[in-house]
């Protein structure tokens, strides 16, 4: 048989959370939560819904490959110029079109060891040399990451927040980095969760890409604006970069239905700002609900937040799962044997999962 490409051969295929269906028929449960996945729990602005079942009229027809009234309606939301933005079937897939557009074999490629897995797996696939920095305290480790740059390098990648940890670098740490790694050097900055995060040391991305045409923003619907399924994200860059990516984009990557749905969720800000408030207070109550249950956490700026249940993640999982709440087990996206990521969901969901957590912790031995 014929062989594929060899610097795919080891690659595994993406293990992705559990779908609700099988769940429900593997344990014949009624009701399963999921909080596995990052997905808005109130789901899409009705706006959005509308729209998509509007334009399935036109399903016969191919999108517009440019989206440009979606791009019209991104740029003047986001106060750029069209030409900075490049869309794709999610982040993901710009992710994908950047290392693609950007990594030769032999080039090196620089990232956290626990991030984001696609950075990791695109980078394979286009042969580079993936090298990994250790996070510190769950954060990116600008200065490490900075050390491991060399004249191979081609592009660094910075999750922030990061997922699976939740953690996030700030302004002036990003502004330092930038100001300090080569201007031969793309730097991706995923931000796909950048609409839930509060605090005020967040970096502000886009006076950044007004200082620094080497970075390229991430940013995507299927988070705060709840278009998971749909596949629609974004990067917003420098216009030569953009140009660049856009030459390996696929002619018809985002669909019309995704286009319009993502241009009415855009717009209903309402739904964005309740969203955001609902998920700072489910992250407070889980922050305190673990404080009382001595349970070490993250400090948390997305939609989720990464704990350390002192047993090991599998067997939580496990447990937890028999409860009806599907988590990611720590061993699974990194170096975090006793730790699951837990999305945070609505104020019923978070309490009902306290509540199965505290009986499984309960249950399992302690790790030593
Ligand atoms: C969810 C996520 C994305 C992209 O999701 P898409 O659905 O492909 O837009 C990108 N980066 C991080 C860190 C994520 O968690």
């Amino acid at each position: 048989m014929i062989q594929p490409k060899p610097n795919i051969v080891h690659l595994p295929v993406y293990q992705p959370g559990k779908p609700i269906e099988e769940v429900k028929r593997e344990l014949g449960l009624e009701r399963i939560v999921k909080l596995a996945s990052n997905e808005n729990p109130f789901g899409c602005p009705p706006a959005a819904k509308a729209a998509a079942m509007e334009e399935l009229a036109n399903a016969g027809l191919y999108p517009d490959g440019s989206a440009a009234e979606l791009r019209d309606a991104l740029a003047a939301h986001l106060g750029v110029d069209g030409g900075q933005i490049i869309f794709g079937a999610g982040a993901d897939e710009v992710i994908l079109m950047i290392a693609r557009a950007y990594l030769r074999p032999g080039d090196e490629t620089v990232m956290a060891r626990d991030t984001f897995g696609q950075y990791k797996h695109n980078a394979a696939v286009e042969g580079a040399a993936v090298v990994e920095v250790p996070l510190r305290d769950g954060k990116h480790d600008l200065q490490a990451m900075l050390d491991e740059v060399t004249d191979k390098t081609r592009v660094v990648w910075i999750c922030n927040p990061n997922n699976p940890t939740g953690t996030i670098v700030t302004h002036k740490e990003v502004e330092a980095f930038l100001g300090r790694v080569g201007e031969d050097v793309l730097v991706v900055l995923d931000e796909a969760y950048s609409e839930y995060v509060m605090t005020p040391d967040y970096p502000d991305g886009l006076s950044l890409l007004r200082q620094f045409p080497n970075l390229v923003l991430l940013r995507t619907f299927s988070k705060i604006y709840g278009l998971a399924s749909l596949r629609i994200g974004y990067g917003i860059g420098h216009p030569d970069v953009v140009r660049a990516i856009n030459q390996v984009r696929p002619p018809f990557n985002t669909t019309r239905v995704a286009q319009k749905a993502a241009l009415a969720a855009l717009q209903d800000r309402a739904f964005v700002e309740r969203c955001r408030q609902l998920n700072a207070e489910g992250l407070q109550y889980l922050a305190g609900e673990f404080r009382r249950l001595g349970l070490p956490f993250y400090p948390a700026y997305g939609n989720f937040i990464m704990v350390d249940t002192g047993r090991p993640s599998a067997d939580v999982f496990a447990a937890l799962l028999r409860k009806g709440y599907i988590v990611r087990a720590g061993h699974q996206l990194g170096n975090f044997p006793t730790s699951i990521r837990v999305t945070v969901g609505s104020r019923e969901q978070n309490e009902g999962f306290i509540r199965a957590l505290e009986d499984v912790l309960a249950s399992l031995r302690v790790n030593v």
